[in-house]
């Protein structure tokens, strides 16, 4: 159904700056950089990375980001300041391909009571800092936030000046999710009515699902010429979440015979994209999640079934092969060699180094004499854990648990804390309880736990269990991840996981936690 005329519509991702805004999903830099060079394999055309100026954290992602992934061209936030900018640069400065991304409010609400700017000083310092941001790169995007709530008449007006003053880019973002898809798209009809240089930059959007129209109101926007779309993995982000990156890939390529449009994403990716950004950031994605919920191509109508069985098309529009759905596969048995191994790592993916190998391949061989058969999902969180890997102040070297029924729950767990041996006994209401209350005493964590989740990785009761776990200390958050065949051991790495994250973190006063208004 491709036609001739398909307009290639570019996909800006910004998970790592606005998807980090979701509540409790604060990520390192190693996490950034891990998710970046994914986004990078599944083609989006933009990453922003950061918001340089917001904490020496984000600064660092973004010039990590810029100077290490290859494709995709590397974005920094910063506010329409000079300081902001100067510091967006700085992250950037060496890479071969950037942009520095600018924002200025445009609504009255906004002008009045946040920024205490009349119209023309806001239009003024628009214009000022897109010429700025081009005295350091050729590259730059302007946003009038909450443009969606602005006047239309002075919208166009702010878009023609930045447009004028060098802006190759002009996003438009619905801020607060107001926006209804009809109304939205004539936004954007709008803009390309009445700005007499609307040609010469690409409109792009960015929404928020407040309303649940996140996907609707960009694709509205892409049918009225809209040329660039923000979005976010799994649509994580400020409040409700941003337009998802997924649905509006897989809109615009099952229907491209009506939207005349597609991306360049490679849309095979998607899956493992999702799973790993899920992973790092601890958002668990709803079953029932467009694309890539766990029910998403689950057919249990027995009409439809049936159907299914005699022409996948009677009820099948996307096949689950296409965003990278495929039957879990063995891919290692016990007497795999090393050299098998390291091909599939690579073939996911990943390059290793020389020592993430070693360590990785330790625990493969140790869990195939314990289920035997490994599959991609094993082999995936394995090596994300270790080539991820952040240094150690706490090991978990052994753990027993007493437990069952008439029985206190005991666990004896022997640690090495900065390089000593540790052990000790204690109880708790279960297993876990017992576990984590022993490990918080031995190492004085004072942290709380926020969240706790443990899921299969493959099917079978001898598959690994994967647990999940948020905790929060003065603050700050860190969410820590384990897997084992045991998930009593999943659990206490998971809860080491943590800490040590918070203890590294505290250590390099990187301070993930951040945030001021940002469109
Ligand atoms: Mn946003």
């Amino acid at each position: 159904m491709a036609s001739n005329n398909t307009r290639m519509i570019r996909i800006f991702d910004t998970t790592l700056r606005d998807g980090e805004q979701s509540p409790g999903a604060s990520m390192n830099v190693e996490e950034k950089l891990m998710i970046a060079k994914q986004l990078a394999r599944l083609g989006v055309d933009v990453i922003e990375a950061g918001f340089a100026y917001s904490s020496p954290g984000d600064f660092e992602a973004v010039r990590q980001v810029a100077q290490t992934v290859e494709g995709p061209t590397v974005c920094s936030l910063a506010r329409a300041k000079p300081e902001d900018i100067t510091r967006a640069w700085e992250a950037l400065k060496g890479a071969p391909k950037v942009r520095i991304h600018t924002f200025l409010s445009t609504s009255d609400i906004h002008l009045k009571h946040q920024f205490r700017m009349t119209r023309d000083e806001a239009l003024k310092r628009a214009v000022e800092m897109v010429r700025f941001a081009r005295g350091y790169v050729d590259d730059v995007e302007f946003s009038p936030m909450d443009a969606s709530r602005s006047d239309p008449a002075y919208l166009y007006e702010v878009l023609e000046a930045v447009i004028e003053a060098g802006a190759g880019t002009v996003n438009i973002p619905d801020t607060v999710g107001y926006a209804a898809p009809q109304e939205f798209g004539l936004l954007i009809r709008g803009i390309r009515e009445k700005v007499r240089n609307s040609t010469q930059a690409v409109i792009s959007v960015h929404c928020h699902n407040d309303l649940g129209l996140a996907v609707a109101n960009s694709l509205a926007a892409v049918l009225e010429g809209a040329g660039q779309v923000e979005c976010t993995i799994n649509g994580i982000g400020e409040r409700a979440g941003n337009a998802a990156l997924e649905e509006i890939a897989m809109g615009l390529r099952t229907r491209k015979d009506f939207y005349g449009a597609d991306t360049a994403i490679r849309t095979e990716e998607i899956s493992k994209t999702s799973r790993l950004v899920s992973k790092i950031t601890g958002m668990v994605i709803q079953p029932n999640k467009a694309i890539v919920g766990a029910n998403a191509f689950a057919h249990t109508s027995g009409i439809h079934q049936d159907g299914l069985l005699k022409e996948k098309s009677t009820y099948e529009i996307m096949r689950p092969e296409s965003i990278g759905l495929v039957q879990s596969t063995l891919i290692m048995g016990k007497l795999s060699g090393r050299h098998a191994f390291r091909k599939r790592i690579e073939e996911l993916g990943y390059k290793p180094s020389e020592e993430e190998m070693n360590r990785a391949f330790e625990r493969v061989k140790k869990l195939a004499d314990q289920k035997k058969e490994i599959y991609e999902e094993d082999l995936e969180v394995i090596i994300s854990e270790e080539v991820a890997r952040i240094p150690e102040r706490v090991v978990l070297k052994a753990l027993q648990i007493e437990s069952g029924t008439n029985r206190v729950p005991t666990a004896t767990v022997e640690l090495e804390i900065d390089g000593r041996l540790v052990t000790q006994t204690g109880t708790g209401d279960g297993p876990v309880d017992a576990a984590y209350r022993t490990i918080a005493a031995m190492t004085q964590a004072k942290s709380h736990l926020l969240s706790y989740a443990v899921k299969a990785i493959t099917g079978g009761t001898d598959a690994q269990g994967e647990v999940s776990v948020r905790l929060e200390e003065g603050g700050k958050t860190a969410i820590g991840h384990g897997a084992d065949t045991d998930i009593i051991v999943a659990s206490a790495k998971a809860y080491l996981n943590a800490i040590n994250k918070l203890a590294f973190w505290t250590s390099k006063e990187a301070d993930p936690a951040k945030k001021v208004g940002l469109i």
